[in-house]
This record gives C-alpha cells, sequence and structure tokens, in this order.
C-alpha cells in the first residue's frame, strides 16, 4: 500500500503533514493528478535519516559479500513480489506503457542480481598483497596489503526518466549497496509513488535478510531543500545523479563547497553525434532515415543517449537523406512525455533553438496532439553556423535532432573536436571510407564515452563492459560509468594495512584466502594462500 510518507530508515515518516508540505503526482495520458498525497521530508526527517545511515555504516560496511548479495537478491524478489501494483503506479505517473514498465522493471531486477553475483564471487575489491622482506637491504621491506572500502552514507537522486533502473532501487543505488554503503534516496517528485513501493521492496528485504536499520532510506521531495539539504549534510559522503546539466552542476558546486568536499558522480545527458560518410549516405540514405527517425523518436525523445546531433558532408547524398528523416519522422505517431514540467522545457528549450539565425526547420509535426504528447522536429544548420553558435550544442531534451552540413572533412573534424563532452558518438560508414576519416573518429573518441559503428545510441545494454559516461559535461567524472558492475568503483576508495596482524584483517586479505577471491601478490594474480 502506498502512504505518501517517507521512510526514514525502516519507519514510516510524514512529520512535513502539519506544515502542509505535500504535493501530488501527474496523469500525463490523462493529464490530471494523481489522487495520492506525498509528504515532503522536513530538515529534522533528513537529519534522522543520515544519523541513522551513519549507524548503520558502522555495521554495514562489516557485512560479508554473501550477505549484502542475499540482501540485493531479495530486494530484487520483493520487487517482483509487487507484480502489477507497481506496473499500474509506474504507467499512470510517467504516461508509459506497460512494455516499458516491464522492461525497466526486468533491467532494475537484473542490475540487482548481477551485483549480488558480483559480491558472491568477491574478487571485485582488487585485493592486492605485497609480502615484508625483513632482510632487504638497506632497509626492510613492510607487509602491505590494499583493497577497496565503501566511502559511507551515498545520496542517490532518482532520475524522472527512468523510475526504475535508474531511480530508488536502480544502478546507482544497487552499486552503492553493494560496495557496502547505506543509501539514501531523495526520491522524483514525478513518481513518488513508484519510488515508495520500490522503497517498501528495499525496506522488507532489509529487515527480512537482517540489515541494520538505517541502510536505506527514501525521502520525498517536490522542490530543491531536500536535495540541497542532503548533499550539504556532514554525514553524506558522495553523491549520484541523472538529470539535467544545470541540476547535476548546481549539486556538483555544492558538494566542492562544503567543508568537506563529496564526490558527485552526475550524469547529465548529452546530444549524442551521429557522424555519416559520404559512400555510407549515398548506399544507405534511405533505409538510415527510417532508422534515425525512429531512435530520435524512442521513448518521446527521453533517453540521454538520444541522437541530437547528425553529422553529415554536404552534398546531393545529405540534401536526400535529410528529406527522408523529414518524410519519415511525421509518419511516426507523438506520444506523450513524462510529466507537464518535461513537455513544456522540451517545447521552450525548442523554441530557444528555433529562434537561432540562421537555422531551418525541415520537419515539424503540426498537427494537433493530445495534451503532454510531444511533437517531433528536425533542424538543419551549416557547419559553419553550428561551430559558431554554441546555443546549438544545448541538449533538446525530447524528440528534436538537427542535421549539420558541413563542407568537408576539415570541417567536420573541426566541430567534432569542439563538441562538449558526450555519453556517445557514433558512426555510420562503409569500411573502405574508414581510412580516410582516422582523424575524424579519433576526434570523436576523445569527446565521448562509447563509440557505435554502424548502429543507433539508443538502447544502453547492460553488461560489464558497457561505459556509459564520458568528458564533461555527459558525466562529473569520466573515469567511471554509471552502467554496469563497474559503476561500484564510484563509492569505494583504496584503502592500505601495513604491518597488520593477519587474525585482524578482512578476509580478502588474510593469509590462507578464506574467501578463495583472485588477489595480486606479489605483482602475480592468484587464489593462492600464503
Ligand atoms: P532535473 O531538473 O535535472 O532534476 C533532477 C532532480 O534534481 C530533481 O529531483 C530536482 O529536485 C533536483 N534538483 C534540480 N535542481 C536542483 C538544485 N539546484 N539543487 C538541488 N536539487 C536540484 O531533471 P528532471 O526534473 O528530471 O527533468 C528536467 C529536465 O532535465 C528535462 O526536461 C531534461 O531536459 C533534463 N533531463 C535529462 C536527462 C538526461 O538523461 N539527459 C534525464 C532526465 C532529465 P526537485 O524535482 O525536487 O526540484
Amino acid at each position: 500500500m502506498i502512504t505518501g510518507k517517507n521512510y526514514i530508515g525502516n519507519q514510516l515518516s510524514a512529520q512535513g503533514n502539519q506544515a502542509g508540505k505535500t504535493y501530488k503526482t501527474f496523469n500525463p495520458q490523462l493529464n490530471i493528478e494523481n489522487p495520492l498525497i506525498y509528504t515532503e521530508a522536513t530538515k529534522e526527517e533528513i537529519d534522522e535519516a543520515v544519523n541513522l545511515a551513519t549507524k548503520a555504516f558502522k555495521v554495514y560496511r562489516n557485512v560479508s559479500g554473501k550477505k549484502k548479495a542475499e540482501f540485493l537478491n531479495s530486494i530484487a524478489d520483493e520487487i517482483l513480489a509487487l507484480d502489477s501494483q507497481l506496473i499500474d503506479i509506474y504507467c499512470s505517473e510517467t504516461g508509459l506503457p506497460q512494455g516499458r514498465a516491464m522492461g525497466e522493471r526486468g533491467r532494475t531486477v537484473g542490475q540487482l542480481r548481477a551485483f549480488a553475483e558480483l559480491l558472491n564471487e568477491g574478487s571485485w575489491v582488487e585485493a592486492s598483497i605485497d609480502t615484508a622482506q625483513p632482510d632487504r637491504k638497506p632497509m626492510p621491506k613492510s607487509d602491505i596489503r590494499k583493497m577497496l572500502v565503501p566511502l559511507g552514507p551515498v545520496v542517490v537522486f532518482g532520475a524522472s526518466n527512468f523510475p526504475l533502473a535508474y531511480s530508488t532501487a536502480g544502478g546507482d543505488t544497487a552499486a552503492a549497496l553493494a560496495a557496502g554503503c547505506p543509501v539514501l534516496v531523495k526520491s522524483h517528485p514525478m513518481h513518488a509513488g513508484t519510488g515508495e513501493l520500490v522503497a517498501s521492496a528495499i525496506i522488507k528485504a532489509a529487515e527480512k535478510t537482517g540489515m541494520p536499520n538505517g541502510v536505506f532510506s527514501n525521502l520525498n521531495s517536490s522542490g530543491i531543500e531536500v536535495g540541497t539539504q542532503l548533499v550539504s549534510h556532514p554525514g553524506v559522503k558522495a553523491v549520484g545523479f541523472t538529470g539535467s546539466i544545470r541540476a547535476g552542476r548546481a549539486l556538483y558546486n555544492l558538494a566542492a563547497k562544503r567543508e568537506e568536499p563529496i564526490p558527485v558522480f552526475a550524469e547529465m545527458g548529452s546530444i549524442n553525434p551521429v557522424i555519416i560518410l559520404p559512400h555510407a549516405l549515398k548506399n544507405r540514405g534511405e533505409a538510415l532515415a527510417k532508422t534515425y527517425a525512429g531512435s530520435i523518436t524512442l521513448g518521446t525523445g527521453q533517453f540521454c543517449t538520444n541522437p541530437g546531433l547528425l553529422l553529415g558532408i554536404k552534398g546531393d547524398a545529405l540534401s536526400s537523406f535529410i528529406q527522408n528523416l523529414s518524410d519519415e519522422i511525421v509518419k511516426i505517431e507523438p506520444s506523450c512525455m513524462l510529466h507537464p514540467n518535461i513537455i513544456n522545457a522540451y517545447e521552450a528549450n525548442k523554441q530557444k533553438a528555433l529562434s537561432q539565425a540562421d537555422l531551418t526547420v525541415v520537419a515539424d509535426f503540426d498537427n494537433q496532439v493530445k495534451s503532454n504528447y510531444a511533437r517531433q522536429t528536425i533542424t538543419t544548420v551549416e557547419g559553419a553556423t553550428f561551430l559558431k553558435n554554441t546555443s546549438l550544442h544545448h541538449e533538446v531534451f525530447g524528440p528534436y535532432s538537427m542535421v549539420v552540413q558541413c563542407e568537408n572533412k576539415e570541417q567536420l573534424e573541426q566541430i567534432i573536436s569542439k563538441l562538449e563532452g558526450q555519453l556517445t558518438g557514433t558512426l555510420i560508414a562503409e569500411k573502405e571510407e574508414v581510412s580516410d576519416y582516422v582523424q575524424v573518429i579519433e576526434a570523436l573518441q576523445d569527446r565521448v564515452g562509447r563509440i557505435i559503428y554502424n548502429g543507433v545510441p539508443t538502447g544502453v545494454e547492460v553488461c560489464p563492459s558497457m561505459v556509459h559516461g564520458g568528458p564533461y559535461p555527459a558525466s562529473t567524472d569520466s573515469r567511471f560509468t554509471a552502467v554496469g558492475i563497474h559503476s561500484i568503483k564510484r563509492w569505494v576508495r583504496p584503502f592500505s594495512y601495513q604491518d597488520w596482524p593477519d587474525s585482524l584483517l578482512p578476509d580478502e586479505l588474510k593469509n590462507e584466502n578464506p574467501l578463495q577471491i583472485s588477489r595480486l601478490i606479489n605483482n602475480k594474480t592468484s587464489t593462492d594462500s600464503i
């Protein structure tokens, strides 16, 4: 049952009720508010949640990998047990279809189980042992052993465009809990009901598997105060965020200004450039136009990997491609966006782009559409205009894309090397023309976290080799991925023990290797005991 309350550790709480700090979610398909009322977390509740997390950390950091894996698997089971109740509330709060809700639930459960598997195997802590050499001359060498340890309580901001996979029990939460960090979720106001149900699953799993109270809290909010207070709180040691550059940067600056600055891992989306080389354009222009009309409008363009920028070299083939793309994209029925705020932002950002000098609208869905449905739009500009006017580089979150017509290969390379950091870059090419564009490809590699060959950027596979991140502003730290098991590395730090007695070492570093994990012993990887 959804109560509209916060989870402060295992307790439901709604102190903000008296102050009238309440709000409702919105059904964009029906264009009406949903009936349930949510109460924003108060300052006292936030303090209590952080204090509980700090206490919980003292216990949770020492919980074994096997027990934490049980916890994560139990969260996955409890999410599945919510069944249609979860799917129904998800759809009513997002306007997204059932199929998408079920797919995203599958991804969420899959992520939790993948981290459980990582913990059960155990080698992820990167244990490294350099044994002592007491007889070394001129100085004896100490015994030094290193492994990754958790940072402490982590704040996770739920993402509007992924109510399950990148919110309450999404990738950031799963990775932080796996690392040994308690999590405080700043629930996204647009899907507070989905958030509370998932939070109830996490709390149930925590109780069933004996995790300390405070290992997880879920805090409702309808404004920036709750997030601001959480990021400023001295008990919080790191932040995970997915959303706009404006908000991500504000949180990053806030965290940097603290007396003790903390890392903010913000994934802030991008315009995901797609380079279409001349031979590919000539040979497959029509098919590519169809494929890209689908990719631009997928999920109403509300994916961080949406292709917002297509680049080609001027000529008849590019002109035909623009025409075909325009013809194809208006054939696609407009679809519903997540919330009136998101569609308003889409329309406003699109108008800002359309008002720029020397930009031509080549496709605009100009028929009447239902409330909260987005009209897809394609524009085009000359390469020189794009180079001059950096406001054209801004993300228009929704089914919008711009085709840049470059004069030549040199201008294409210049544009790519001047682009802001991006999550993805795509190369559409015939094999034989690739060698002529090596410098363009290298420029693209410098600007992105993932490079795609003859495909579309939408669709992020969750697997160990995936990089979902990239140079700023795609993310605040390009050394890490926000997707896949390696995203755990955001929530840990390396820690060394020097000459520490074996009995006092964590199991991962003990001589007999009781966990049978893979370790680097005197520079050689092995599962041997010492
Ligand atoms: P958002 O504006 O980035 O906000 C995300 C969360 O951050 C919200 O819960 C918000 O809290 C909080 N927040 C915003 N500004 C803050 C600040 N200055 N200090 C502390 N907290 C702050 O994203 P959104 O609301 O999900 O969507 C708005 C726009 O973000 C979209 O239209 C789109 O342009 C962009 N977006 C991009 C991506 C992507 O992957 N590229 C994904 C999602 C959204 P409150 O809501 O409680 O105020």
